[in-house]
C-alpha cells in the first residue's frame, strides 16, 4: 500500500509540473508580447520627440506673437505637419492620435486630413 501511495504521489507532482510548465510557457509568450510593444513604443516615443523638436523648432515665435496673427499660413502649416505625420505612419485621427499605423490607412485620419484641406 506504501508504494502505491507513492507512485500515486510521482504522478500527481508529474501532472503538476506539467500544469507549471504550461503555465511557464503562457508567461514567456506574454514576457515576449510585451518586450514587442515595449520595443515599438519605444521607437514611436524618439520619432515624436524627433517630430515635436523640429515643429517647436520651425516655429520659434509663435507663442511670442499676439492671437490674431493666427492666419491661413499657420493653419496650411499644421495640416502640412499633419500629413506628412500620416505619411511617415502615424495616426493624427483623435481616435489614434501619435499611434504607429502598423502600414495600413486609417478612415479618420483620412477623413480628418481632408477636412483640414478642404
Ligand atoms: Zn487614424
Amino acid at each position: 500500500m506504501k508504494d502505491r501511495n507513492f507512485l500515486d504521489t510521482v504522478m500527481e507532482f508529474e501532472q503538476q509540473l506539467e500544469v507549471m510548465q504550461e503555465q511557464f510557457s503562457t508567461l514567456k509568450q506574454f514576457v515576449a508580447h510585451m518586450m514587442e510593444e515595449h520595443q515599438s513604443l519605444q521607437t514611436e516615443n524618439l520619432h515624436l520627440r524627433k517630430r515635436l523638436e523640429e515643429v517647436l523648432s520651425t516655429q520659434p515665435e509663435a507663442e511670442a506673437q499676439s492671437g490674431e496673427q493666427v492666419s491661413a499660413v499657420d493653419i496650411g502649416e499644421g495640416y502640412d505637419n499633419l500629413a506628412r505625420l500620416y505619411h511617415e505612419g502615424f495616426h493624427v485621427c483623435h481616435v489614434h492620435f501619435g499611434g504607429s499605423r502598423k502600414g495600413e490607412d486609417c478612415l479618420f485620419c483620412l477623413s480628418f486630413l481632408n477636412k483640414q484641406n478642404g
